[in-house]
């Protein structure tokens, strides 16, 4: 099954955590990397105060069923040091499920496609990159929400 993970982290050293994970992702889930975005730098949105964010995209392809894959984002999670505190706060790494095939389901321990990736540049745009024809299943083409132009968020990707 086709997975896309979207990776951000905003404590410590964000684009070092964000760049390990990448490199580490498809292994992690037993898979194999199909396309891994560009580094983008995002102001945070809703929470509380904090610094700004690193976001990537990737796409890897596991045999493993969605519950597994969220285990192994958790335990990479936990690994980079992450604390679960306050909701949309800080966070040293955050790995979440965008979308696995055309799975869809409302369970809210894991929710596919993830409920708010629609609505947010910092996964849409990296997602764009490396997927133009991108589709969220029961939403429609990627192309089509940016296009829109109804997201107002400042993002740009980092220089290497
Ligand atoms: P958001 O989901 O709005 O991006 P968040 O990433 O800050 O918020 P977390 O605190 O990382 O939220 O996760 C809260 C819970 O969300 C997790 O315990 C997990 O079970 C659940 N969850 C539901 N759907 C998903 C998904 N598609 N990907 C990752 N976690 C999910
Ligand atoms: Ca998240
Ligand atoms: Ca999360």
């Amino acid at each position: 099954m086709r997975y896309v993970i979207a990776v951000g982290a905003n404590l410590g050293e964000a684009a070092l955590v964000v760049g390990h994970a990448l490199d580490t992702l498809a292994e992690r889930l037993n898979g194999d990397l199909v396309a891994r975005s560009s580094l983008y730098r995002t102001a945070p949105v809703g929470g509380p105060e904090q610094p700004d964010f690193i976001n990537a995209v990737a796409i890897v392809d596991s045999n493993l069923e969605p519950p597994e894959i969220l285990a192994h984002l958790q335990a990479m999670e936990s690994e980079s040091g992450r604390v679960r505190d306050v909701r949309w706060g800080p966070r040293t790494l955050d790995l979440d499920v965008i979308v696995a095939g055309d799975v869809v389901s409302d369970d809210p321990e894991l929710t596919i496609p993830h409920p708010r990736a629609h609505e947010r540049a910092f996964v849409l745009m990296p997602w764009l990159e490396i997927d133009p024809l991108a589709k969220l299943p029961g939403i429609g083409e990627i192309r089509t929400i940016v296009d829109a132009g109804f997201i107002d968020q400042d993002i740009a990707v980092v220089e290497s």
